[in-house]
């Protein structure tokens, strides 16, 4: 393996009586995306505000390719902060400037690039985050998604060799937080740079990550692979880990991304080369053409319908989980797309006597009643195949298979 890009060493940081960090060693290597995780208030960002210097340690040593910060002269040090990014929580950007001039802030500020090398630049960096249109318009007229993208193309604008980003999903709906890692990722492997995350949301950002690192009582407890990750046996994972997927269990029958993602993979591995398996993508929409059916409701059936996929499909060996609000994915092992099309009907029938779980179907779907369609897409999976990409595709294959009633008293038959 490669010498570490930066070290920690025996790092102490005390604030008065409370020690935050005590004697953290962890390395980071380049390239990589590493992510620390670690409950609210253990110490994650304290760790960060080291990197940047923010904050120096008690006692312990930072190196950077090697050599400790505390070692070098004022220019060195300089030097290497300025390779470092840090995105703060939130997206910061200025409202009274543009896009364009927001990003070129950091330049203007910490570099004494000419005019015209800032806007060449600029100009790349808006190009490569698709923010063409949006160059010229202030961040109160632009989506969420395209801020983020912008605070994204700002920290990206100096070519940092690392860049630290803090909680950068908190806050954010299921999808959203999605979007935004997937966002990080492709950058990262667009850019090249070292990234490190922060996280106390760890079933999200579980995926991204090369390398993790565990922050539990002031110290680094675990580092190493997020499979790895798996077989670590520690009090952190008993009380962060299965305290928060337990009760997503219990609360949903659904398992959460991660479990999901664990029994999709041992399965895969039991199953050899050349099994195939199925993905199903059941999603719940509004029906356009009912009246409004209120949000409560809404939530009462969606919860029914996410039951009742999570058991009809255990029953067939299916592993299921929520990717969205209103979306569940299910995979059934060894098993082929006419298969699951015949599956998926007895569950549409089985449906019919759901009334239990707040869900009632319309006998005839032909005509535009009803409050909810539920959909459903199926696609091919093979063990090679990106499981993301099966996913995607059965989502775009989905079709309307019932539609249902809004909560079960609401409507007179
Ligand atoms: P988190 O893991 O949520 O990012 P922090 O790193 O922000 O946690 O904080 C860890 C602990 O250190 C908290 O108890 C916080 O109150 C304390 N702390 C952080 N910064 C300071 C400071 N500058 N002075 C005193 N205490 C601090
Ligand atoms: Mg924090």
């Amino acid at each position: 393996m490669n010498a570490p890009f930066m070290e920690f060493q025996h790092v102490t940081k005390r604030f008065g009586s409370l020690t935050v960090l005590d004697d953290v060693n962890f390395r980071i290597y380049e390239g990589e995306v590493t992510t620390i995780i670690g409950l609210s208030g253990s110490g994650k960002s304290v760790l960060l505000k080291h990197i940047i210097g923010l904050l120096q340690p008690d006692t312990g040593v930072i190196l950077f390719e090697g050599k400790p910060l505390g070692d070098m002269s004022p220019e060195e040090l300089k030097k290497t902060l300025s390779q470092v990014s840090y995105m703060f929580q939130g997206n910061a950007l200025f409202d009274s400037l543009t896009v364009y001039e927001n990003i070129a802030l950091p330049l203007r500020e910490t570099t004494s690039m000419t005019k015209g090398e800032i806007d060449k630049r600029v100009m790349a960096r808006i190009e490569q985050t698709e923010l063409t249109e949006a160059a010229h318009r202030y961040p109160s007229e632009l989506s969420g998604g395209m801020q983020k993208r912008a605070a994204l193309a700002r920290v990206l604008v100096t070519d940092p060799k690392i860049v630290l980003f803090d909680e950068p999903t908190t806050g954010q709906d299921p999808v959203r937080k999605n979007a935004i890692l997937s966002m990080i990722a492709q950058y990262q492997k667009k850019f090249g740079f070292t990234a490190i995350l922060v996280s106390h949301e760890i079933p999200d950002v579980y995926f991204i990550s090369n390398r993790l690192l565990a922050l539990y009582q002031s110290k680094i407890v675990f580092q190493g692979s997020p499979e790895a990750f798996e077989d670590f046996d520690h009090p952190f994972q008993t009380e962060v880990i299965r305290s928060l997927e337990g009760l997503q269990h219990e609360l949903t029958g659904m398992y959460s991304k991660r479990q999901f993602k664990i029994q999709n993979h041992a399965r895969m591995k039991r199953s050899g080369n050349g099994e195939g398996y199925a993905v199903l993508v059941h999603a719940l929409r509004d029906n356009d053409f009912s009246a409004d059916a209120g949000h409560g409701s809404f939530e009462e059936i969606l919860k029914g319908v996410q039951q009742s996929i999570a058991e009809y499909f255990a029953a067939a060996g299916g592993i299921s989980s929520r990717i969205a609000r209103n979306e569940f994915v299910t995979v059934l092992p060894y098993s082929d797309t006419s298969e699951a099309e015949t599956l998926s009907s007895d569950f549409v029938s089985s449906m019919k006597e759901n009334n239990a779980k707040g869900i009632r179907l319309m006998d005839n779907a032909g005509n535009n009643a009803g409050c909810f369609k539920l959909l459903v897409g199926i696609n091919q999976g093979l063990p090679a195949d990106e499981i993301e990409n099966v996913i995607e595709q059965a989502r775009a294959r989905q079709k309307e298979v019932a539609r249902l009633y809004c909560a079960s008293g609401e409507v007179n038959q």
